[in-house]
């Protein structure tokens, strides 16, 4: 048994960064619950609840959701979180206001949390990486046209799906995620700075080779 299982843990970094990749690696290794954010909203969208509704409006445009309704959702989660489950927060806090909430939300039910990972990566590199992505939609897979193509042009191999491109991965609206990034996010980097609580894991590289940096640093806590 390790003693990952149980804590509480948030990656960090830009769209692009690879946080979604290393989530799905801690997940089924310790078996810690994912909480993205991104995802959360996507599947409201495909659902057609108001939620979906408000969020795509500023998802098509790459623009933050509101801090209220993005630590409304994430506190909902929580909240009906069992004690011993430990959790992954993958894309949030993306603002000092959330990341203030989280701690207010954490701190009402008894948790704390035991490490970020901050996934680091030039800019020049996570805009290829955003732009260049294709996934399945239903099945979640995710390959990239130069990096991590399907052997068949725009078909899942695993499902056969037809493989789609992000609204938002399109040119125009990555380069106002990564502004939103690097004007609004980068600065939460601090908050947990202070608390010493930050690792820095060097984001490029094979997938692989990053999860065991992760893991390097997880052993720690
Ligand atoms: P992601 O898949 O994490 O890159 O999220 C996709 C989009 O969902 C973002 O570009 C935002 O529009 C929205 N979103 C996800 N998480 C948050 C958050 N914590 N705060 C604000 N907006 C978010």
């Amino acid at each position: 048994m390790s003693n990952i299982e149980g804590k509480n843990i948030i990656i960090f970094g830009a769209p692009g960064s690879g946080k979604g990749t290393q989530s799905a690696f801690l997940i089924s290794r310790f078996g810690l619950r994912h909480i993205s954010t991104g995802d959360l909203f996507r599947s409201a969208i495909q659902n057609k609840t108001p939620l979906g509704v408000k969020a795509r409006s500023y998802m098509d445009r790459g623009k933050l959701v509101p801090d209220s309704i993005v630590m409304g959702m994430v506190k909902e989660v929580l909240d009906v979180l069992p004690d011993f489950q430990g959790f992954i927060l993958d894309g949030v806090p993306r603002t000092l206001i959330q990341a203030q909430d989280l701690k207010k939300i954490m701190d009402k039910l008894g948790r704390h949390l035991h490490k970020v990972l901050y996934l680091k990566l030039e800019k020049n590199l996570l805009m290829k990486r955003l732009t260049g992505r294709r996934v399945a939609e239903k099945s979640g897979h995710v390959y990239h046209i130069q990096f991590h193509p399907p052997r068949q042009s725009d078909i899942c191999d695993k499902t056969g799906e037809k493989l789609i491109q992000r609204k938002d991965d399109q040119e125009e609206v990555v380069k106002e995620r990564l502004s939103a990034y690097f004007r609004q996010t980068v600065p939460v980097l601090d908050f947990y700075r202070d608390q010493n609580i930050l690792e820095e894991i060097e984001g490029e590289g094979a997938p692989e080779e990053i999860f065991l940096q992760i893991q390097k640093s997880l052993n720690f806590i």
